[in-house]
């Protein structure tokens, strides 16, 4: 029998909810470019778990990582029940707990951090500055994983690293976007190209593109929520010339 072009598509699958102000720009930015590399009236085919995101941070700040870790399993099996074609954890932090989420289901896991690197690679940057969570520019598996592909990301200095954490956990996951904290990225991007030999930035958490952008900068910027978006449309444009 004939496929119809619903059998074609792919659904992703998005662990969202941390925090939801970013989720919504996945979802704009998915539906976005699917309508400009489809055009007319088609949009994306999501399925996305929205978490509350209180409890999870709690966890991230008890270093409850196993708990995290089986509440984000939990989601990808309920996607993996509704029907996701691939799976996407709508938060740089939480790759922490990438493992048992890939071991809880059968789908592909779209990793944003080998994204991440994969862009990196692609331009001319070798030594771009992280910012992030604590959490992420802290711990090992982020940096780790990038250094895996050859990217060794630089961080900010601690003080520094604590104003990023706390502008991301008390105003950008409540939808407080200031201008004082647009200029404090930027300066400290800017030192770190000046005194460390930063060659990029990576916006590496999934709400920093809420406050700043490439006109914000001197050196390429690497938006993870961009990238990642960008790599699930490429996920679900392959997947459908190979079912066509
Ligand atoms: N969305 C953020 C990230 O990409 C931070 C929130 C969280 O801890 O999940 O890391």
């Amino acid at each position: 029998m004939a496929a119809s072009k619903g059998d074609l598509m792919t659904t992703i699958g998005l662990i969202g909810g941390m925090s939801w102000e970013s989720t919504a720009v996945y979802y704009r930015l998915l539906n976005e470019g699917v309508r400009a590399r489809a055009g007319g009236l088609h949009s994306a085919d999501v399925l996305l778990h929205s978490i509350d995101f209180s409890p999870i941070a709690e966890m991230q700040a008890q270093g409850d990582w196993a708990a995290a870790g089986a509440a984000l399993a939990e989601s990808a099996r309920r996607l993996e029940r509704a029907g996701a074609s691939c799976l996407l954890l709508c938060t740089n932090t939480m790759h922490k707990v990438a493992d048992p989420i890939i071991a809880a289901t059968m789908l592909p896991f779209l990793h944003l951090a080998d994204v991440t690197a994969r862009a990196v690679l692609a331009s001319a940057a070798r030594r771009p500055l992280l910012l992030a969570t604590r959490f992420t520019m802290e711990q090992g598996f982020y940096r780790d994983r990038l250094r895996a592909f050859g990217v060794e990301a630089l961080v900010p200095r601690p003080g520094e690293r604590d104003e990023v954490h706390r502008i991301i956990y008390e105003e950008l996951c409540r939808g407080e976007v200031k201008p004082a904290s647009r200029e404090r990225y930027r300066a400290i991007v800017e030192r770190a190209v000046r005194e460390e030999g930063a060659d990029g930035v990576i916006l590496g958490c999934t709400e920093i593109t809420l406050l700043v952008s490439q006109a914000d900068f001197s050196v390429p910027v690497f938006d993870t929520t961009a990238l990642h978006v960008a790599a699930a449309l490429d996920f679900a444009s392959e997947a459908e010339s190979v079912a066509a």
